[in-house]
Parts: C-alpha cells; sequence; structure tokens
C-alpha cells in the first residue's frame, strides 16, 4: 500500500505517527503481519491527524505508562547507574521537562550524548521501541505545532531541534518490532490514540 503525498513537515510526522499506531496496534493484537484492520487504522488516523479531526494522545498517557515501566535503562534494558536522559538533546533545545526525560545507564547515556535519538538508532542498525519512538513522536509534533512548522515545506526546512530526515516513513517487518526494549509484563495495555 503506497503512503500519501508528503511536502509538508506536519504530513511527515503525522504519516510516521500513523505508521507507528498501525504498528502498534497490530504488536497488540499479535500479529504477524498486517491485516486489513491495521491498514485501516493507519488511514483513519493519517486523515484524523491531517484533517484535525483527531489528536494524538497526550503525554500524559505515557506518563500513565512511564510508572507502570520497570526502571530500566530505555536503550539497553540495563538497571544499573541509571540516570536521567534527555530524548531531545538539552544541546538541541530539548527541554527539561519530565516528558523529555527517560532513564539510561552510563554506557548508553555517553555513547548518545548529544546525538538525535533517530540518529543514534540507524548508527548502530537499529529501531527504537515503538513507545520510546511514540514519546519521541510526541514531544516532535507538539514543539512544530508550537512553533508553527506543521504547514513548512520538507524541502530546506529551518533549523530543527530533531532530525526530519531520520524520521520513517516506513517501519521494519512487525518481527523486527517490539513495543519496549524489555518485555512488559504489565497486563495494562498502553493506551492507543483515539
Ligand atoms: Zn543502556
Amino acid at each position: 500500500m503506497r503512503g500519501p503525498q508528503i511536502t509538508a513537515i506536519g504530513e511527515h510526522l503525522y504519516w510516521s505517527y500513523a505508521n507507528l499506531g498501525m504498528a502498534h496496534a497490530a504488536l497488540s493484537d499479535g500479529a504477524l503481519s498486517y491485516g486489513r484492520m491495521h491498514y485501516i487504522i493507519r488511514s483513519k488516523l493519517y486523515a484524523g491527524l491531517t484533517t484535525g479531526s483527531m489528536r494524538i494522545g497526550s503525554l500524559k498517557d505515557d506518563e500513565r505508562l512511564k510508572m507502570l515501566l520497570p526502571q530500566a535503562c530505555c536503550y539497553c534494558g540495563s538497571t544499573q547507574e541509571l540516570s536521567l536522559d534527555h530524548l531531545i538533546p538539552a544541546k538541541k533545545g530539548g527541554l527539561d521537562i519530565a516528558d523529555n526525560l527517560v532513564w539510561a545507564c552510563k554506557r548508553c547515556n555517553s555513547s548518545k550524548g548529544a546525538t538525535d535519538l533517530l540518529e543514534w538508532y540507524q548508527r548502530h542498525g537499529g529501531f527504537p521501541p515503538l513507545l520510546l519512538l511514540r514519546r519521541y513522536l510526541k514531544i516532535v509534533i507538539s514543539f512544530s505545532v508550537e512553533n508553527a512548522l506543521m504547514e513548512t515545506s520538507i524541502v530546506n526546512p529551518p533549523a530543527l531541534p530533531f532530525s526530519l530526515d531520520a524520521i520513517p516513513l516506513d517501519y521494519p517487518d512487525l518481527r523486527h518490532l517490539r513495543l519496549w526494549i524489555i518485555p512488559l509484563e504489565t497486563t495494562a495495555t498502553p493506551c492507543r490514540d483515539k
């Protein structure tokens, strides 16, 4: 199934978010491949977000989820030498707010440094867990809305605190995706955006 034509930053971000919603739904269903319902979720989410009839779930949903997650490095799952890391690096304008902070072990923290989250994953040939990517996308989308960047052309965009090119428009096969770095033992269903 082909994606929409993408010319604005908002379309790029929403298409990535819609793919994330589809992947999240499929993983939650325990599906091994995408079914018709999953593609419908993606189309509806993208159409709803771009026309403004839907909004991405509040970061508060993630906040609730964060309390259910075991305290471990969000990049490797280690529970040793944890400290708080900025998803959007402080040096690039990432805020010192709870939404932008995740647990990271000393090793991952110093390896990532001020590198963009998604560029860092690309460098290691990996793909972030969906709930981490969702948090990142939500921050990036709320930044872009607040700074009136959603309608801005993707050609020669202004300086951004995130790497637009690294935000995926195509996601890896379901077999290579996971919700979190370590299996979630909680029975609580991570919230879906409606
Ligand atoms: Zn780590």
